[in-house]
């Protein structure tokens, strides 16, 4: 099964708009100087600056927010709705990123809340999971990932309509990553749990992400694993050189 690789950027809460803009339209541009690309590029700007990006890099590559919340609209401040994102421009939502689980102290069930308001609006849901330093140490790292996976993809969830990401939350922004054997393993066994939530057909087709600190010097030992479809790259999706060092690795 060839699946098309995605490097997705989280920018995080990082650029002010005239930096966003021109990071999006550096990585837009290069991309549309790619012949035949054979891999799918994603930027995931603070929500505010959805609207520039969008323009700048007029349609050449997606664009996705960061978060949304799960109802379309009412009384909750500060937060920004799927039906929002889609109309300002994106495609893509990431749900459940571990610093959104760990600041926001969003659980299972609010990841699954997020990610079936993305699906029904027609968009692709970026979800994340992974084990901390503290599971990892006691050996739990597959068990956590499955038990995300049970409780924060949909059951309508399919290959067009979730992305996962695997981020270990220790090798975020630390420079530390997991061991490539290590890597290969947990994607092996969140591929299995989607077959077992969604079946045979929609494992082999999704996409599975590495994210934590992915760079260019680790990228392509990275994105030549097995079952690693991509990456999610926080740092460095911030300077348009690095982050096109990673798009390269799966050009
Ligand atoms: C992330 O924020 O999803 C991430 C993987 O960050 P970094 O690449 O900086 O580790």
């Amino acid at each position: 099964m060839q699946r098309r690789p995605l490097i997705a950027g989280n920018w995080k809460m990082n650029c002010l708009k005239e930096e966003a803009y021109a990071l999006a339209k550096g990585v837009a541009e290069k991309y549309a100087a790619c012949t035949d690309p054979e891999c799918d590029v994603l930027v995931c700007p603070p929500a505010i600056w959805i609207l520039p990006v969008v323009d700048a890099v007029k349609g050449r590559v997606a664009v996705g927010a960061q978060d949304a919340h799960a109802a379309k609209s009412g009384a909750h401040t500060g937060d920004v709705s799927v039906p929002m994102i889609k109309d300002a421009g994106a495609r893509f939502v990431i749900v459940g990123h571990s610093e959104r689980r760990a600041d926001h102290h969003e659980t299972d069930a609010d990841v699954k809340a997020k990610a079936k308001a993305v699906i029904a609006d027609g968009l692709t849901a970026v979800i994340c999971i992974g084990e901390t330093q503290d599971q990892r140490d006691a050996g739990k790292t597959i068990d956590v990932c499955r038990t995300q996976i049970q409780g924060s993809v949909p059951e309508e969830a399919n290959a067009q309509n979730v992305v996962i990401a695997y981020e270990p939350v220790w090798a975020i922004g630390t420079g530390r990553t997991p061991t490539t054997k290590d890597v290969e393993e947990v994607h092996a066994a969140v591929r299995a749990e989607i077959a077992a939530k969604l079946g045979q057909k929609v494992a082999e087709e999704m996409r599975i992400l590495y994210g934590g600190s992915v760079k260019p010097s680790n990228a392509k030992e990275l994105m030549a694993l097995q079952d690693v479809d991509g990456a999610l790259v926080g740092g460095a999706s911030l300077k348009v050189d690095d982050f096109w060092a990673i798009v390269e690795t799966c050009l």
